[in-house]
């Protein structure tokens, strides 16, 4: 069977060059005469993996000296948990802003360890926007200002960071890591499920500063305790091997084939710029976010009637274009266009796009 192009919001696709080094690697490692997934977690072996993985993301990522980088499971949403639990340690309080659905699910479980104030939110216009921030209604002495930096169910993302002082800024950036250059030493905290795109759902990276590690509240479980697991160099317990095995074929391929982030950056604008340029162009399809806040790589449309929507992703289906559903709470459709979608799959949709809007 043909390969599809896929653009599902996560888990997504993954480079084919990738795909095809864990299929020829999947009976014998490198002369090791075991899967990845087989070989135990303290061998030599996986031990370069795993070492190795860290730092490509260090290199890729420009990741300062002073930051650990964490390699958990329980995903991004476990994060909305570990944060509060060991960053809401003086003041007690945090703000965030409420940009969507991942924004308001951090802020209502940190809301359970301490005080959790929303500094704004765009939910008056289904998340459309990005909320203009006011620097007066910052909590001063806040221990952590939260912000969900791309926001993968509307199609919406920051360019334009809140400037929150000697407040640690906390992101997730789950569906934006490794897009485009960050500068680290901006946040204190960011983290990311690997399944946007890092890699197979499973691993979950957080990359947070040193000394904010350590200081956790009583109750913390040992597994949410960011110190265990800094302590430990992310093998306090048996690691997401075959995920961190992947992320670190996903990091080689970036770096050697795309030529790092500047280069992804642009492949992921001009990639962009051909969805959203058709989008304003046309007369059936509309995006559905304001313009100076639109995501490079989750693109949500719509064509105004429902029936039409599931006639167009249930024909796009049948042409090859899969995962083109919007989320349940938006409707219409969302284009992800992840790293490894490449810029033919993007100018293929909207050949087919189109096609179709001439037929309607
Ligand atoms: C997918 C996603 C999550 C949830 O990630 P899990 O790994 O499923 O917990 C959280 N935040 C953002 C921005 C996401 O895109």
């Amino acid at each position: 069977m043909a390969r599809v192009y896929n653009f599902s919001a996560g888990p997504s696709v993954l480079p084919e060059s990738v795909l095809n080094r864990a299929a020829a690697e999947m009976l014998d490692y490198q002369g090791s005469g075991q899967s990845v997934m087989e070989m135990s977690h303290r061998s030599k072996v996986y031990d370069a993996i795993i070492k190795e993985c860290e730092a490509l993301l260090r290199e890729v990522m420009n990741i300062p000296d002073n930051y650990k980088v964490l390699f958990l499971q329980g995903g991004a949403s476990s994060q909305f948990a570990m944060i509060p639990l060991n960053l809401l340690n003086k003041s007690g309080k945090a703000d965030f802003v409420l940009t969507g659905q991942w924004a308001t699910k951090a802020y209502k479980e940190a809301a359970r360890y301490g005080e959790a104030k929303a500094i704004a939110s765009s939910k008056d216009k289904t998340f459309s926007y990005i909320p203009s921030l006011d620097e007066a209604d910052f909590t001063k002495d806040a221990d952590y200002f939260h912000i969900c930096m791309n926001n993968t169910i509307y199609g919406t993302r920051f360019t334009t960071l809140p400037q929150t002082g000697d407040v640690p800024l906390v992101a997730d950036i789950s569906s934006c890591i490794l897009s485009e250059p960050i500068d680290v030493s901006k946040f204190g905290v960011m983290y990311a499920g690997a399944q946007k795109n890092m890699g197979p759902a499973g691993l979950t990276v957080v990359i947070i500063r040193e000394d904010l590690i350590g200081n956790a509240q009583e109750i913390t479980p040992t597994m949410f305790n960011y110190a265990t697991h800094s302590e430990n160099d992310s093998m306090f317990n048996t690691p997401p091997c075959y995920a961190i095995y992947v992320c670190k074929m996903v990091l080689e391929w970036l770096r050697d084939d795309i030529g790092g982030l500047e280069n992804m950056k642009a492949i992921n604008e001009k990639k962009a710029a051909v969805l959203y340029d058709f989008l304003d162009s046309s007369k059936l399809f509309s995006a559905t976010v304001e313009k100076k806040d639109r995501s490079l790589m989750n693109i949500p449309f719509v064509t105004g009637n429902e029936e039409l929507d599931a006639k167009f992703v249930k024909e796009a289906a049948a042409a090859g274009f899969v995962n083109l559903k919007g989320h349940r709470s938006v409707g219409g459709m969302r284009a992800s266009i992840y790293n490894a979608m490449p810029v033919e799959g993007v100018e293929k949709l909207v050949a087919f796009m189109k096609e179709f809007e001439a037929n309607n």
